[in-house]
């Protein structure tokens, strides 16, 4: 892995992409330095550095994608992070999402479920000493060793919500997860009240990589 460098230009093109995420909608002061903070040009390839300031998804291997920004900031608005909560992320990828939520001051754990990413991502977020936990599993089990979470985060597309997250959310906790089997999915808002009850809430639709059963090496 090459030598990690923030410069005053990428710093300056990160300032513009958050502009560009605000002027999108996301009124969230704490989410924007979040994304201010966290160099994204460090979870891409080095030949990509002029893709890093784009509100673009981009290849990350694996088939896989690093998140467009603005639906980064859109997830991470809609969890309502507060500073020391527990929050799990399901498809770790890059890292990057994870990143900004430890920005945020959550405890983070993240799942992947491809070896290769799972290894870069380990990586790159000890080598950038982010307090990162991550695991190479099936997010679609959680991770029950270390449940309850305040938030859990789902960054690929789910068929359904898997019962296994529902059931590790603290009471009164959030789950935001994009829904839906075909090309594009719904963002959806799950609040555990109780132990029966959960309150769903929507928030326009999204396109993501679907979330996979199995583990692949
Ligand atoms: N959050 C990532 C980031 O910041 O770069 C982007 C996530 S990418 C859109 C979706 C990720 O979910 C991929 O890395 C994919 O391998 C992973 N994934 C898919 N199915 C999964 C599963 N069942 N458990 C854990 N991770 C999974």
């Amino acid at each position: 892995m090459s030598k990690l460098v923030d410069s005053y230009r990428h710093k300056g093109l990160r300032k513009r992409l958050i502009e560009e995420v605000r002027s999108k909608g996301i009124r969230d002061e704490k989410v924007l330095s979040a994304l201010e903070a966290v160099p994204r040009h460090y979870f891409m390839d080095s030949s990509f550095l002029e893709m890093a300031y784009q509100d673009k998804p981009f290849p990350i291997g694996s088939g896989q994608t690093i998140s467009q920004p603005y639906t980064v900031a859109c997830q991470t608005e809609l969890l309502m992070v507060e500073k020391g909560m527990k929050v799990l992320e399901i498809g770790t990828g890059s890292g990057y999402q994870a990143c900004v939520l430890e920005k945020m001051g959550a405890r983070v754990f993240s799942i992947e479920r491809h070896h290769s990413l799972y290894l870069r991502a380990k990586e790159l977020l000890a080598k950038m000493n982010y307090k990162v936990r991550v695991f190479y599993g099936d997010g679609y089990k959680g991770l029950p060793a270390y449940a309850p979470f305040d938030r859990i985060i789902v960054t690929a597309a789910a068929p359904y919500l898997p019962d296994a997250l529902l059931q590790q959310t603290k009471t009164g906790g959030i789950i935001v997860i994009p829904v839906g089997a075909g090309d594009t999915q719904v963002m959806k808002r799950i609040t555990r009240i109780d132990e029966e009850d959960t309150r769903e809430e929507r928030f326009g639709y999204f396109r993501f990589v679907p979330l996979l059963g199995s583990k692949t090496r």
